[in-house]
């Protein structure tokens, strides 16, 4: 079975306007980077926009319905905050990319995929039930395991976060839920201020670990080797899903960790060893942060290929 990559062409039309970091190039940069020939193994498919009843799996149907009205004319932009933007095609993209994640959910778990990973934006992880924020609005990688719960009877879903940033909106469905677990690596102090190792969640399903300015790939690995990977092995997860976030690189504009392209890749076979030991190799990722364009690029291909040689 191959590696399934979803996108769709209606993520480069979320327009946030000029200097937005959370940009179409970031996503033409990945999927250049995906066309190479070492990608030729991958299976492909478009990404299919989520149904309200998938969208509220998660998010209240009053907040699916208001998120989805905001179309705002051809070449206006409406300010959900200070750094979320939609554009006349954002709801589209933005269930699109929830979509992504259902559609590979239901790929792994339909057995036609081995694993799979959703090049999409806008990314999810900030998005909390009912408020959108940090470039998010819906938060695919908790509807995509509500979905795998709910069509598919899966019993305990990992999303496990790697983005530079604190996934606090995805922490948000998985505190009260012990079916759900949340181990995420993140800078502090930094947007969007969560996370400290005190929020732990119930029976401990959330495993935080703040990481200072200017660390690098010793204290990441370190972060999850001996604190999240031990807890996530003990949760015996049966599906896990990855908030896919390639911010924590040294070269990135909006964040001061100090991670190689190496460390996404070495990450990607920890948890895929994981996966191998408890869920049948079940993994599906999504992207969400990671914003400058040539270690963005060149970290979803290493994060790729390792899926890929799972
Ligand atoms: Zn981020």
């Amino acid at each position: 079975m191959s590696t399934l990559l979803v996108t769709h062409p209606a993520f480069l039309d979320h327009d946030t306007g000029e200097h937005h970091p959370e940009r179409p190039d970031r996503l033409r940069a990945v999927l250049a980077a995906l066309d190479d020939e070492a990608f030729a193994g991958l299976a492909r498919a478009e990404a299919p926009a989520a149904t309200l009843e998938e969208l509220s799996l998660v998010h209240p149907p009053e907040y699916v319905r208001t998120i989805l009205s905001i179309r705002p004319s051809e070449g206006e932009l409406a300010m959900i905050d200070g750094d979320t933007v939609m554009s006349a095609r954002s709801a589209e993209a933005a269930s699109r990319a929830a979509g992504a994640v259902v559609a590979g959910v239901d790929a792994v778990l339909g057995g036609r995929a081995k694993n799979a990973f959703a090049a999409v934006r806008p990314p999810g992880h900030h998005a909390t039930p009912d408020t959108p924020g940090g470039f998010c609005l819906f938060n695919n990688v908790a509807i995509g395991a509500r979905h795998a719960q709910a069509k598919y009877g899966v019993g305990r879903v990992a999303i496990l976060d790697f983005d530079v940033h604190h996934g606090q909106g995805t922490q948000a469905v998985v505190e009260p839920d012990p079916s759900l677990f949340y181990g995420s690596t993140h800078q502090y102090p930094l947007y969007p201020g969560t996370g400290s190792e005190r929020e732990r969640g119930i029976d401990h399903n959330v495993a935080n670990v703040p990481l200072g300015p200017n660390s690098g790939g010793e204290e990441f690995r370190m972060a999850w080797g001996e604190r999240i990977l031990p807890a996530l092995d003990r949760f015996a997860p049966e599906l896990l899903i990855v908030s896919a976030g390639f911010d924590a690189h040294r070269r990135d504009p909006l964040a001061q960790l100090r991670l190689e392209t190496e460390d996404f890749a070495w990450i990607t076979d920890e948890l895929l060893a994981i996966a191998h030991r408890h869920a049948a190799g079940r993994l599906v990722s999504a992207l969400e942060g990671g914003y400058d364009l040539e270690a963005l690029a060149a970290s979803a291909a290493a994060h790729v290929r390792a899926l890929m040689r799972a």
